[in-house]
């Protein structure tokens, strides 16, 4: 992959200190070299990393995705990132012009998935990345979540109680709706929050597999209400993201699981991603494929809330996309929801016969009731799924909020601020 430089300024790849859990995952996936660590930190060297993206999946917790443009001639160097306690703040255009870098006075530069720099087509959004715009809080009313009580050291094992299909049998998308029993061990989790998977068995080279992450797609109090038990929504990886035909480790190891079966789980991961439990709360929800998993969990959550008299007040505004109907995880159990409940609002984008259709689009369509979502400080916005999908998110969250006569910066600010405005891709 070219080096994702534009004029003289780099993407440079970075590992957030504040969420990385050492894990070594990173370190034994990149297949050049390009990572090393010391006692403190774990760190990406700036002129060895070739941008390939094979570490960011595996990542159990996102540390790893995290992109900063620098100057070429001063990128960050590996003695200054082991030092770090943080990651430095993006460096504003004029602070990047002083450095040299001609970015500044050029077209608006982007991070893409693949972290390659490419003119942005929306003139008024510049130097889109996920942090300009993601909360790295939670919800002021977010209940406090478990994190890393498991490690890869110390994995601790569940049983597999159920496993099926929920996309229709015959179509491309293979997806499970898997569930797994801690039995007598603690394992504490709130909607948002995702487990690691250890996949038994070692890799080409003779290392153990690395654990991958999976949003819980169960509420707080369990699958089944009052049982020690969470479930994930897991999608067959038969291709890898070229199209080119590959069985990936874990998810093929997960999708093929009898009931029974006992697995190495990892976490739980995540303190942001989380649900606000104010009853006055509004939530929008914009997920692709499997990031419908925590979009099912704070739905059901909600749901229970409800039956037991709660959360009269609050909205829930979903915008989910695939390509067809007999793809969309859920889609049967989705559409029993009643209506005053949840503000369904699905998108296919291979319907034959029909206009392609993404969650953008259904987003701008729905513009005078997500306007007025957006107008209230009650309102958290959630989006998961498909890396891809996040520049187009926030480019109709703008325009929604145009329309409305909102003040978008002001808008986008308070949403990240708040932690009122969730990206989980991947
Ligand atoms: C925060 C987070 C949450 C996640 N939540 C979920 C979830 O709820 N459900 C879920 O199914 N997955 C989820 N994933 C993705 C999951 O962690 C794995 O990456 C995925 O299941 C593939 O793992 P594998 O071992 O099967 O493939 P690997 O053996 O790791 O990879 C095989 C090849 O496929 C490519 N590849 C990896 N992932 C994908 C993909 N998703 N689509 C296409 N190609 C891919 C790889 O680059 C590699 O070339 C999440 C990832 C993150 C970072
Ligand atoms: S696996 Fe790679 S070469 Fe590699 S993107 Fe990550 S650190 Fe860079
Ligand atoms: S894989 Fe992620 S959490 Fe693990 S050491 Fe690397 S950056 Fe940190």
């Amino acid at each position: 992959m070219d080096m994702p430089v534009q004029g003289d300024t780099l993407r440079q790849h970075l590992i957030d200190p504040e969420i990385c859990i050492r894990c070594n995952t990173c370190e034994a996936t990149c297949p050049i070299g390009a990572i090393t660590h010391d006692d403190r930190n774990y760190v990406v060297k700036a002129d060895v990393c070739n941008f390939c993206m094979a570490c960011v999946p595996p990542c159990p917790t996102g540390a790893i995705d995290n992109w900063r443009s620098v100057p070429r001639t001063a990128a960050y160097p590996i003695e200054a990132q082991l030092l770090w306690d943080e990651l430095p703040a993006e460096l504003s255009r004029e602070e990047l012009a002083a450095g040299g870098s001609e970015i500044a006075a050029g077209p608006a530069e982007q991070a893409g998935p693949a972290g390659v720099l490419a003119a942005a087509e929306e003139p008024r959004v510049q130097a889109f990345s996920t942090a300009q715009y993601c909360a790295t809080l939670p919800p002021w009313s977010a209940a406090h979540p478990y994190l890393n009580l498991y490690s890869t050291k110390n994995a601790t094992m569940a049983t597999v109680t159920g496993n099926f299909r929920v996309t229709e049998a015959g179509t491309e998308s293979d997806t499970h709706h898997i569930v797994l029993d801690f039995g007598a061990m603690p394992f504490p989790v709130l909607e948002g929050q995702s487990i690691g998977i250890v996949p038994p068995g070692t890799d080409a080279a003779g290392r153990p597999h690395h654990a991958r992450q999976y949003s819980i797609a169960s509420p707080r109090n369990g699958e089944r209400p009052g049982y020690n038990n969470v479930s994930l929504t897991v999608k067959r990886v038969t291709a890898d993201h070229q199209g080119h035909p590959i069985r990936g480790v874990c998810s093929n190891y997960l999708c093929d699981l009898a009931v029974g079966a006992k697995v190495g789980v990892v976490g739980p991961f995540g303190a942001s991603f989380l649900m606000p439990n104010h009853p006055r709360s509004h939530i929008v929800m914009i997920c692709t494929g499997t990031g419908s998993a925590p979009m099912r969990a704070m739905t059901e959550w909600r749901r229970r809330l409800r039956a037991g008299g709660k959360f009269e007040g609050g909205k829930l505004m979903l915008f989910f996309g695939a390509r067809t109907p007999q793809e969309l995880p859920y889609f049967g159990p989705l559409m029993n929801l009643p209506r005053d409940f949840i503000d369904v609002n699905l998108a296919f984008s291979r319907e034959p016969g029909q206009p392609r259709r993404y969650v953008q689009d259904l987003m701008r369509g729905r513009a005078p009731d997500l306007g007025e979502l957006l107008a209230s400080p009650d309102t958290f916005v959630y989006v998961c799924g498909l890396k891809s999908m996040e520049e187009g998110v926030i480019l109709a969250l703008r325009d929604v909020a145009e329309q409305r006569g909102i003040d978008w910066p002001s808008l986008a600010g308070a949403l990240k601020r708040e932690g009122r405005l969730h990206l989980e891709t991947y």
